[in-house]
């Protein structure tokens, strides 16, 4: 799958818009980035779990993990495709965690996935988490990589679309220098392109 068919896939579900946004943080930028409006579409969800399970065929991946909420969706998909098992982490105070009776087998083969990878934090906390309760993580991978490519999360790592979505304090927006209002997504009602 092509990188430049996930972005058409996303702006499709208008899941990336651009224009002149208050993100959640009061930051402003070009670019809105909400996954989880084009993984409300179980079909393009089971086409980027394929897509990610592509790279991974040969890996021998017994277990695909993802840390909570996001990744649950594509970490889904994902494992469907590999015919492997899924769980996933969470944060309990803070720190991430197996809950809900998971376990893990020692050396289980592991994937870590995510829908969007920004610092490479989350995904790195689920390999620590993993790791300490004996798994073997492969690699990890997700939808989007907002990193361009510099997180470094210390297992390989692929991810389907390279994307930049850079902020600014309002006060050095050059869209709001020009004028031009912003709006809040949240706000806005946005129609499957479908
Ligand atoms: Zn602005």
């Amino acid at each position: 799958m092509q990188a430049e068919e996930v972005i058409g896939k996303f702006k499709a579900a208008g899941a990336l818009l651009e224009g002149h946004f208050v993100l959640s943080s009061g930051l402003h930028s070009t670019k809105y980035l909400q996954c989880a409006l084009v993984l409300q579409h179980p079909k393009e969800a089971e086409m980027f779990g394929r897509a990610i399970a592509e790279h991974f065929k040969d890996k021998d991946i017994r277990l695909v993990a993802s840390p909570a909420i996001g990744g649950l969706i594509i970490g889904h998909e994902v494992a469907r495709a590999l015919g492997a098992r899924f769980l996933w982490t969470e944060r309990v105070d803070g720190v991430m965690t197996l809950r809900r009776g998971f376990s893990i087998s020692p050396g289980e083969r592991t994937l870590v996935v995510e829908d969007v990878l920004t610092t490479g934090g989350s995904t790195r906390e689920t390999i620590e988490a993993l790791r300490a309760l004996g798994a073997n993580v492969i690699a990890a991978a997700s939808i989007i990589d907002r990193s361009s490519g510099k997180a470094d999360v210390g297992v390989p790592r692929i991810a389907l679309a390279l994307l930049d979505v850079p902020s600014v304090e309002p006060s050095a927006c050059e869209t709001c220098a020009r004028g031009e209002a912003a709006t809040k997504p949240g706000s806005r009602k946005v129609v499957s392109g479908q």
